[in-house]
């Protein structure tokens, strides 16, 4: 089908809620997009922290051709499947987590983890211990629950009234954190990176300061890694790059959501948590129809198991750390501030990175914003050192033509 018609029926016949890019993708491989007119794109996009593994991977062919094999797309959670049973014990074993529970998205599991809290403090007396902390510019995602804990006038206001009970502190401000904590707050929810609010990297004693302050006061610590989590910042948890010992056992939280990149592509979402967490909740306190199917927990087993090689993960640091010396060369008078931490980073503009995303279009580029004037780059964590090299160079040049 022509690029055009193909554009004309979608705007014809689908829901108008995304902005997307002028053509049509067609396929994918490694780093790579094609388009409908083969046109090559690098990918610093990654379907939104999604395709760590990149595109057209054989691996995780063989993974879904091996799923495939036994019939079984979806079973009812009211059976036993071994992918499961076999994924969330390798989220336990590569983290703080002793349980495992499983959802279809990112959404779904900050909606989880909420309740989880509330049943927590419920099943420890406090009826009135229901409040949530959350800080500005954080994403927790777009459903009720989530949404109120997303202070983004753009997303909430339109879908008041949201949950009640969520109040907020600014981030990186533990005084501004103590300031708002009560015996009434159940949860603490941050970002160790913030993803969509602008790539915002947690300081250590902050969330060092957010562990001490959710014990004091019998409050539960969620780490949200839907984007930053599964390798993306060079340790396979985000927290776990914080910390002298390495693996961030004074960071630990008490509930961990991730998703996006968990199983390469394919939906799924996942709330780990502590046994205290998981003793507080019982058979038909909460549930879902698709997930944790046999396929896409087998598939992200794979994803994770390679994602968590140490190798792997040092590769994801280097390449961070070229990406980082290369942004700070571009000799710009538009970039006001780089921060990144592995392979998220944000270049905040003096303009809308909206003009150069437009531009990376034209020059085989995908690159995605987070709030208006910072451009986002969360490519797949296999880009290559050229890639990541030929991605500094292009943005260099759009820069120059702004
Ligand atoms: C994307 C994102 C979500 C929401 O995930 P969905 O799968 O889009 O519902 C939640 N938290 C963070 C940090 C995210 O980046």
């Amino acid at each position: 089908m022509d690029k055009q018609a193909v554009i004309d029926m979608e705007q014809q016949y689908v829901l108008g809620v995304y902005g997307r890019a002028p053509f049509v993708l067609a396929r994918g491989e490694g780093s790579t997009l094609y388009d409908s007119e083969g046109r090559a794109y690098i990918d610093c996009v990654a379907g939104i922290a999604v395709n760590a593994l990149g595109y057209h991977d054989s691996g995780i062919q063989q993974a879904i051709y091996e799923a495939l094999g036994s019939g079984l797309l979806h079973v009812s959670n009211l059976y036993h499947t071994e992918p499961h049973a076999q994924l969330a014990r390798f989220l336990c074993e590569t983290s703080f987590a002793d349980r495992v529970h499983f959802c279809n998205s990112g959404a779904e599991a900050t909606e989880g983890a909420f309740k989880f809290a509330r049943r927590y403090a419920r099943a420890h007396g406090g009826d009135e211990k229901v409040e949530i902390l959350a800080f500005t510019n954080a994403f927790h995602g777009r459903t009720m629950g989530a949404l109120a804990a997303t202070p983004r006038p753009k997303y909430q206001d339109p879908f008041k009234p949201l949950m009640p009970g969520v109040r907020f502190a600014e981030f990186n401000n533990l005084e501004s954190a103590r300031a708002q904590m009560d015996d009434k707050v159940c949860a603490i929810i941050v970002e160790p990176v913030q993803g969509e609010g602008g790539v915002h990297v947690a300081t250590p004693e902050f969330l060092a300061g957010l562990r001490h302050l959710a014990g004091n006061y019998g409050a539960l610590l969620i780490y949200d890694e839907v984007q930053c989590g599964v390798g993306r910042t060079g340790s396979l948890w985000a927290y776990q790059g914080y910390g002298s010992a390495g693996d961030g056992a004074d960071f630990a939280p008490d509930i961990l959501t991730a998703a996006k990149p968990l199983a390469g592509g394919l939906p799924i979402g996942a709330i780990l948590m502590r046994q205290k967490v998981a003793d507080a909740l019982h058979k038909g306190d909460h549930g879902s129809t698709f997930a944790g199917g046999p396929l896409v927990t087998h598939v992200a087993q794979h994803v994770v198991w390679r994602i968590a090689q140490p190798e792997f993960l040092a590769a994801v640091e280097a390449k961070g750390k070229l990406l980082r010396e290369l942004l700070e060369e571009i000799n710009s008078p538009h970039i006001r501030e780089i921060r990144s931490k592995g392979l998220i980073a944000g270049i905040e503009l003096d303009l809308e990175a909206a003009r150069v995303i437009e531009q990376g279009y034209a020059r085989g580029l995908l690159l995605v914003n987070a709030g208006p004037n910072v451009l986002r780059l969360i490519p797949p964590l296999v880009i290559s050192e050229q890639e990541i090299r030929q991605v500094a160079a292009g943005i260099e040049e759009i820069l120059q033509t702004l």
